[in-house]
């Protein structure tokens, strides 16, 4: 049986970050995933991310973001290619009670958050946004947030670029290995795949929307909800520079928790497309269940309700869409918290639809918890429970 300090099983977002920084500063680590990640089964795919700095879900997640841009600016030096587009953001509202994220009023917290940390930002009034982003057709109450420094991740290189370091600085990484159970015996951890036994002293289980195989005992605790993302072409070619120079946008237009629409600057040329989403919550599944396939009545319900009137400049042709999971806590929270009754299991759970923009943070915190025990960042709000 192979030892190693740490293992990492599940090298998506949180376990690539997490390979990496354990890798970089010399720990003996292996990375498991059943898949090849980057890849489209779990929460990591489909583009872009958004990101911004001041997070209307809590104060709490201000400082994971913070460090996060300045982690993946190094890691763009590392790596030579671009993860981070801080093409701008803009967060759209009307002051809504719907509870977006598990948040009321998301665009005044956005606010609240922008001060408290002193992000640069412009509070915005409806007449503003009408004139300098004409693109989008207001209900005619929003107020507007932008903020010059939010943007977009690349996710899919996010995690290969971990995944190339964390190998550089000597991770061992098993691709296309399912893990199938592991026991902690309160001075160590085995862990066994479908190819093999290994041990370690600390196990970091960042197993996305499979979290419930792996651990038993929280299905109530994380829900796996499935979301579609739509890219719909634009009506005029011609205009495609106006629409690339976008920035990221939220739009909360209505007092229903699905009155909400998000967006990315359409980045793929003139025939890509432009990338809109909303969020879902009517059935929780699970990655095995989960109907991956789009069916043409769900593109067109998505075009008549938040297409069509709100972004006119965009045609009812979708060119490409795609499902994805997110795995949802009660409140919206992440988990970053040992198991309550494994004292060498690390539970990664920091999704809840939001948590991309955080993942390189969260890889450096699970890589200090397993070293040693303690974090620089505060994770006291992240805990699992008993
Ligand atoms: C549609 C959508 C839009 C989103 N938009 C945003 C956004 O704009 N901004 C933002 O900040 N966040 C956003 N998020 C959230 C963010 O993408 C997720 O929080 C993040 O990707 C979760 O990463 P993860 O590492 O937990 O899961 P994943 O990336 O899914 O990784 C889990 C990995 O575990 C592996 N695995 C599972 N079980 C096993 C096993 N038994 N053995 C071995 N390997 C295993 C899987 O193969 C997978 O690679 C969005 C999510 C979705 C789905």
């Amino acid at each position: 049986m192979r030892n190693f300090d740490v293992i990492v099983v599940g090298l998506g977002a949180m376990g690539s970050a997490a390979v990496y920084h354990l890798a970089k500063s010399g720990v003996k680590v292996l990375g498991v995933d059943r898949y090849n990640p980057p890849h489209i089964y779990g929460s990591s795919h489909g583009d872009t991310r958004i990101t911004r700095l001041a997070i209307g879900e809590g104060a709490e997640y201000v400082p994971l973001v913070i460090r996060s841009h300045e982690l993946w600016r190094g890691i763009e030096q590392e790596v030579g290619y671009e993860l981070l587009n801080q093409c701008g953001g803009l967060i759209m509202g009307v002051h809504s009670n719907a509870g977006q994220h598990g948040i009321n009023d998301f665009l005044n917290q956005t606010i609240e958050s922008a001060k408290q940390y002193g992000i640069r930002h412009e509070v915005l009034s409806t007449q503003q946004i009408k004139s300098r982003f004409p693109h989008f057709n207001l209900i005619g109450n929003e107020d507007g947030y932008y903020e010059p420094e939010a943007g977009f991740l690349r996710p899919e290189k996010c995690i290969q670029a971990q995944l190339e370091l964390a190998t550089k600085y000597g991770a061992t990484i098993n691709r296309g290995e399912r893990t199938i159970s592991y026991e902690d015996d309160g001075n160590s951890v085995t862990v066994k795949t479908d190819k093999g036994t290994y041990s370690a002293a600390k196990l970091i289980i960042s197993a996305g929307p499979w979290i419930n195989e792996l651990v038993g005992g929280y299905e109530s605790v994380f829900k796996i909800y499935r979301q579609v993302l739509h890219w719909f072409n634009l009506k005029d070619k011609q205009k495609y520079e106006t629409y690339n120079k976008l920035p990221v946008f939220i739009w909360e237009f209505g007092g229903s928790f699905d009155d909400f629409v998000y967006g990315f600057p359409a980045i793929d040329g003139p025939d890509g497309g432009l990338k809109v989403a909303t969020e879902e919550y009517a059935a929780s599944t699970t990655p095995d269940e989960v109907k991956r396939e789009v069916t043409q009545d769900e593109i067109d319900q998505m075009y008549e309700r938040y297409v069509k009137d709100k972004l006119p400049g965009l045609s009812r042709e979708c060119i490409r869409a795609a499902s994805c999971l997110y795995t949802v806590t009660p409140g919206h929270k992440f988990v970053i918290d040992y198991h309550p009754k494994q004292k060498n299991v690390i539970i990664a759970s920091p999704c809840s639809g939001h948590g991309f923009k955080h993942s390189a943070a969260v890889g450096e915190i699970l890589a200090q918890l397993a070293t040693s025990g303690k974090t620089k960042l505060d994770i006291s709000k992240f805990t699992l429970g008993s």
